[in-house]
């Protein structure tokens, strides 16, 4: 197995990618520690994978103190952290930049930046000293370019792309590792909130027309993109640091 006794701290583990990479990260062997607001969540979460030795823990990923706390509590239970799937964001409230509100900005900017970068910080110390460690973190297709009604998830995506790069260069040598995801439309459930601002009566043929627009003619599952967190994670992406992953089913948008 892959990941036999690998370490793998996931936030954002109940939602729709988290699980799908739990689910591949627990088949090859890997122990887990599962962060998302609600432990409840997580424990379903273990019960549906049939997880044996892992970790649940409710924790806001934009309070530095609760980052802290799994880092250290994983690092407590298990000894070391060797991978870590920077990846809970939430979209937010959709509307033009002339209409999004300064609360609803900064809510945004809290999960999606200062949590990725919080994350960051203490797997990083973490992993740096024991000179070992790989991060994916979870940024967006809108990280590499704009979306109507996204001014902050855009910006918090394209943020997280220049913490991975600079991670990254202040990781090297140090034995770690530092890469970002770019998915497109994935199947979870944040893919309906989009789809409700863009046509608020949001009838399958809307989805169809959506699907339609991607080259591939399908949303990603959340499996798909799964595989490629595997990936960056394991021994087989060696030379591959402060790199930014397009998944997108061929869209140029
Ligand atoms: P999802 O809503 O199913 O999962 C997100 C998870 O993050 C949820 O379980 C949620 O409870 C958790 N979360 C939210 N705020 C949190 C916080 N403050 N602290 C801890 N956990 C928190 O959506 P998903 O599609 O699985 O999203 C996973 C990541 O993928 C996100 O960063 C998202 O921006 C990104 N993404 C998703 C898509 C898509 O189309 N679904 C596309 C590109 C990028």
């Amino acid at each position: 197995m892959e990941f036999a006794d690998k370490v793998v701290i996931i936030t954002g583990a109940a939602g729709g990618i988290g699980k799908e990479t739990a689910r591949l990260f627990a088949k090859q062997g890997a122990k887990l520690a599962l962060v998302d607001l609600d432990q409840s969540a997580l424990e379903s979460v273990a019960s549906e994978l049939e997880l044996e030795d892992y970790l649940a823990i409710g924790a806001d990923v934009s309070n530095e103190n609760q980052v802290m706390n799994f880092v250290q509590a994983t690092k407590e239970k298990y000894g070391r952290i060797d991978i870590f799937f920077n990846n809970a964001g939430i979209i937010g409230k959709l509307a033009r930049m002339t209409e999004i509100t300064a609360e609803n900005f900064d809510k945004v900017i809290n999960v999606n930046l200062k949590g990725v970068f919080y994350g960051l910080k203490h797997v990083l110390k973490v992993m740096q000293e024991q000179k070992s460690g790989s991060i994916v973190n979870t940024s967006s297709g809108l990280g590499l370019h704009g979306g109507v009604g996204q001014a902050a998830y855009s910006a918090t995506k394209h943020g997280i792309i220049g913490l991975t790069k600079t991670a990254a260069l202040e990781s090297a040598g140090l034995g770690v590792r530092v890469n970002a995801i770019c998915p497109s439309a994935v199947y979870t459930p944040m893919i309906n909130i989009i789809e409700e601002f863009r046509s608020p009566e949001r009838t399958e043929k809307h989805r169809e027309q959506a699907e339609q627009r991607i080259p591939l003619k399908r949303y990603a599952k959340p499996q798909e993109v799964a595989e490629l967190v595997l990936f960056l994670s394991s021994d087989k992406a060696s030379f591959i640091t402060g790199s930014e992953y397009k998944i997108d089913g061929g869209s140029r948008a």
